[in-house]
């Protein structure tokens, strides 16, 4: 295979030239709770919206969420508590109006989802809708479905709602890169849809503002709760095009998934915070309640201190997991409350009625992402990011148990006011640049979540995410010198995108990883085990330049967007395996790869 047609003069995935257009106002990349309610929200003000989504409708974490949505709806609840909540979990790192913003718009954004047609939980008699709780709050504000169904339920009213307005979907097409014009404003996507007909192959959706609402990236990871479509695309096109991507070192790994043997690979079925919210006990092999004593909340502590938490423990004790014990509950209670984890706990022969479940750490959210104002906005002109892809500094350096439904809806709601307000039209995309960047092997997948899960995962050093940084290298290396040796790359194909895209976000994260020299939120690093705030109470902020060399600064303190200040590296970085150097507090010292083709 010779010769890539990519367009816009950045970085670009290898694809063979659009073969097709479609047009329309808005398109949306995604088809979450952040793509779907963007969406909608669009066509109520007029637009003509398009979705298109890599996979069916209703693919993505989204219809995975079991707890639900935190909210400050109950009695004596507050958005000032919620929001105290949020900031205690965030580590210092959250961006304060961004929470706002996100609590008191929040119990709103909720309401208008029941009007859209979601039914939540609700006392048989009052008709009360049931508030739950979960590690990290001191109220009882989460909104639930089915019990333990919440996500699949928010899908679902979401995507009839879909078809019952007037937005055309795409499925099975997967957004590879983004259409710049000549100003470099965001004018559509390049995209490959497995179809049949007039929209089969690559080709193009023109539109004055793109919407990414792709998700997570939890499939960086051997072990995640995350679908197969949680594959970064959304920020790995962000950086191809050039826009700014923060925190990428916060990978929340959830403390209690289904241990399901050393060897499994893949999305693990998770148990849920909500158990422990209605009183199960973390426990060790000998029946030790190990969190208590450690944390005031005991097993309700955040997430980042229940995970590194199970990890010592798992050390300590020379095993591979420990348990969750909720036998008191009863299989009444069970069966009402959490029949979908009863059901994945039992179709994997365990029992949580009469057994302790067996649990252990695996990746479950991104906090950081696509670098967004308080409108969804990113760099680049045109282009927003939304839900699990955007960074809007809600989350800071670990996010707080069933705030990221939430931030998908009311972010989705203000991306749509802002694009309404936006009249701005971007002219003819960028004629295309042939601009080689030889894609991976499909295989490549498996090695890079291999190299991640062995360097960057529950506990990071630098030494560990050294040897990561050096394998993504000589991976990234080998398919370069392949290319370069005989112009060949790996057939374009779904699986060689998805595994080129992995291979980018796992090298920006290491990168961040290797900078952050401290431990924060979800950051755990064994050789730098405090926590910095003199140093590292800022964000660390990445861009990818057209010259593919990875330009990193800092933002001046824990501010988040829309502020422009702080230091900034701008030399090519080398990346020579060797350790990152010491943090200076404005100033980042730079390392990392030569001929940068990321
Ligand atoms: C098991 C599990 C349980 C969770 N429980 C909760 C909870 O209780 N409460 C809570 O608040 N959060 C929870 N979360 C997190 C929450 O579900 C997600 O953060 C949220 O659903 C993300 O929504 P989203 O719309 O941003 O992305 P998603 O729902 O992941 O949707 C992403 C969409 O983008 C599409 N896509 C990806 N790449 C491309 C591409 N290249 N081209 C086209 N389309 C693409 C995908 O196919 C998908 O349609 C949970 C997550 C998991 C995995």
């Amino acid at each position: 295979m010779n010769g890539n047609r990519g367009t816009g003069s950045g970085p670009r995935l290898y694809a063979p030239a659009p073969g097709w257009t479609l047009t329309s106002d808005v398109v949306v990349v995604g088809s979450g709770v952040a793509g779907l309610t963007v969406a909608l929200r669009c066509a109520a003000a007029g637009a003509k919206v398009t979705v298109v989504t890599k996979a069916q409708l209703d693919d993505g974490s989204t219809r995975w969420a079991q707890g639900g949505i935190a909210a400050a709806l109950g009695e004596g609840d507050t958005p000032e508590q919620h929001l105290a909540d949020t900031l205690v979990a965030g580590a210092g790192l959250c961006d304060e109006p961004a929470v706002r913003t996100l609590v008191t718009e929040g119990p709103g954004a909720v309401r208008r989802l029941i009007t859209t047609g979601a039914h939540f939980d609700a006392d048989e008699d009052s008709g009360e809708i049931l508030l739950g709780r979960e590690g990290g709050h001191h109220r009882n504000r989460i909104v639930h479905a089915g019990g333990d169904a919440t996500g699949a339920e928010v899908s679902r009213a979401l995507i009839e709602a879909v078809r019952a307005a007037e937005i055309e979907f795409v499925e099975n097409a997967l957004v590879l890169d983004l259409l710049t014009d000549a100003e470099g404003r965001a004018a559509g996507v390049t995209l490959h849809v497995m179809g049949e007909g007039r929209r089969d192959g690559v080709g193009a959706v023109r539109a004055r503002a793109v919407v990414l609402a792709t998700g997570g990236m939890g499939q960086v990871f051997s072990a995640t709760t995350n679908p197969h479509v949680s594959t970064g695309d959304g920020v790995a096109l962000a950086l191809r095009a050039g826009a700014e991507v923060s925190d990428l070192e916060f990978v929340q790994f959830h403390p209690t998934v289904l241990w399901l043997g050393p060897d499994a690979e893949g999305q693990q079925p998770l148990v849920s915070e909500a158990v422990r919210g209605e009183g199960a006990h973390l426990v060790d092999a000998d029946g030790v309640r190990f969190m208590v004593g450690q944390h005031e909340l005991a097993e309700l502590a955040p997430r980042d201190i229940v995970a590194k938490a199970i990890t010592r423990r798992m050390q300590e004790t020379g095993t591979e997991h420990m348990f969750l014990d909720g036998r008191h509950f009863g299989a009444a209670m069970w069966e009402r409350r959490f029949p979908t984890i009863l059901a994945a706990c039992r179709a994997h022969g365990i029992d949580p009625v009469t057994q302790p479940i067996p649990v252990a750490p695996a990746a479950h959210y991104a906090s950081g992402g696509v670098r967004a104002d308080l409108r969804g906005r990113t760099t680049v002109p045109g282009l927003y990011a939304c839900g699990e892809v955007a960074c809007t500094g809600v989350h800071g350096a670990n996010r707080l148990a069933s705030n990221s439904l939430l931030e998908g809806l009311v972010f989705a709601e203000r991306i749509a006011a802002d694009i309404a307000a936006e009249p701005a039209v971007p002219g003819e995309p960028v004629i295309p640049e042939p601009a080689p960047a030889p894609l991976l092997a499909s295989e490549a997948r498996y090695e890079v979540q291999r190299i991640m899960t062995a360097g960057a995962g529950v506990l990071r050093s630098a030494e560990s995410l050294a040897t990561a940084a050096g394998a993504l290298e000589r991976l990234r290396t080998a398919s370069v010198e392949a290319y370069d040796r005989d112009g060949k790359t790996a057939e374009p194909c779904v699986e060689t995108w998805e595994a080129t895209n992995l291979a980018l976000v796992a090298r920006v994260l290491v990168a961040a990883a290797r900078r952050r020299e401290e431990t924060r939120g979800c950051h755990w690093r064994e050789d730098r085990p405090d926590r910095d705030d003199q140093a590292w109470r800022r964000h660390l902020v990445v861009r990818l330049t057209p010259h593919r060399t990875l330009e990193v600064r800092t933002t001046p303190a824990a501010d988040f967007p829309p502020t422009r200040g702080g230091d900034r590296d701008t030399a090519p970085i080398v990346d020579d395996g060797a350790a990152p150097h010491g943090p200076a507090p404005d100033r980042i010292a730079s390392h990392a790869v030569p001929k940068e083709s990321l």
